[in-house]
């Protein structure tokens, strides 16, 4: 069966001044209706890059797409036209971002973001789009709609902002959201409603949603499956419940042993040592061995490919099924 959406072996490279940073190798994943998926890694780790493919977005640096297939229904859209790729962004995938401040207009209040979308798109008459918009506004639980939708960006709070860009994506009814860290800039209590409110409109609509995340602890209850990123590369690949139950790469073990947790409260959290590697200069062999607590010599020489581990589990990892054993 075709998935909704199905990233292949996509290859980014950034041509800069300082050489070729290689951003993506071979990256794939995919999404169906109803299914949340998350992306988790460390920044540079090209969990947002991917995003922006898949978006048609790809633009700073100079970034190109050397390899690979992103399908939305299966129509390939790394060969769609511009126009194209325009309809798909505006009414198939839909992204929202960390910075909802930046990603609204400063000028026009909330209710017009809204409603020239669906003036434009959908041809409603003005009165027809303020109506729905009020409509999108009470769905994401902003309180007085009514009066708000006349408000411009900055009277808004940073939850209230981030509540206005999800209304503003499901304007068109997209088949899948993105979100891009949707909870970073928000303080704890918040993002949880936050992370709530994306899981139940995403239940309800039967949305693909994407959920791209440096934190693990986000994302542990709504994800139904989670792709573990670094260096540009796919790590592991399995459903939550059997991440959080047994990793099956060094990476994510070494991310989970850095989350806190309210059973252990008061030990101190492992971090990891190192940097994520510069993408100039990827690690030779398996691209986390500097950083690996359970690297060995051929860690250094040979790239790990994918193992199976069963039920549709995958890690890039020479010792995968050791590791999966615990
Ligand atoms: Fe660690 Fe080696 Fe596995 Fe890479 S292949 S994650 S270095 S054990
Ligand atoms: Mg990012």
């Amino acid at each position: 069966m075709t998935a909704l959406l199905e990233v292949e072996d996509l290859h980014v490279e950034f041509r800069t001044r300082d050489g070729v940073a290689r951003v993506l190798n071979g990256v794939g994943y995919h999404v169906d209706a109803g299914e949340t998926l998350a992306v988790l890694g460390e920044s540079g780790s090209g969990k947002s890059v991917t995003a922006q493919a898949v978006m048609g977005i790809l633009d700073t640096p100079p970034a190109f797409v050397t390899r690979g297939s992103v399908r939305f229904h299966g129509e390939e859209l790394l060969k769609a036209s511009e126009e194209r790729r325009r309809e798909v962004r505006a009414e198939g995938i839909a992204m929202i971002f960390q910075d909802a401040l930046s990603a609204l207009n400063p000028v026009f209040t909330v209710g017009f973001q809204i409603e020239e979308q669906l003036r434009l798109r959908r041809g409603l008459s003005r009165a027809e789009a303020r109506a729905r918009a009020i409509e999108l506004l009470d769905l994401v639980r902003i309180p007085h709609a009514k009066q708000r939708v006349r408000e411009y960006p900055h009277q808004f709070s940073g939850g209230m902002r981030q509540r206005a860009m999800i209304a503003m994506s499901l304007a068109l009814d997209p088949e899948v959201l993105i979100a891009d860290e949707p909870t970073t800039a928000l303080d704890v209590t918040v993002q949880a409603q936050i992370m709530d409110l994306l899981a139940e409109i995403q239940r309800e609509r039967r949305m693909g949603l994407i959920l791209i995340t440096h934190d693990l602890g986000v994302v542990a209850e709504v994800a139904d499956r989670i792709v573990v990123m670094y260096a540009g590369r796919i790590v592991e690949h399995a459903d939550a419940l059997s991440l959080f139950r047994s990793p099956g790469h060094p990476y994510t073990a070494a991310l989970m042993r850095s989350l806190p947790r309210v059973d252990l409260k008061g030990t101190a959290l492992e971090t990891i040592k190192g940097l994520p590697p510069s993408l100039l200069r990827i690690p030779s062999g398996c691209p986390f061995h500097p950083r690996c607590p359970r690297a060995e010599d051929v860690c250094s020489r040979v790239v790990p490919g994918a193992v199976g581990l069963g039920l549709g589990r995958t890690s890039a990892c020479h010792f995968a099924e050791e590791v999966v054993r615990g």
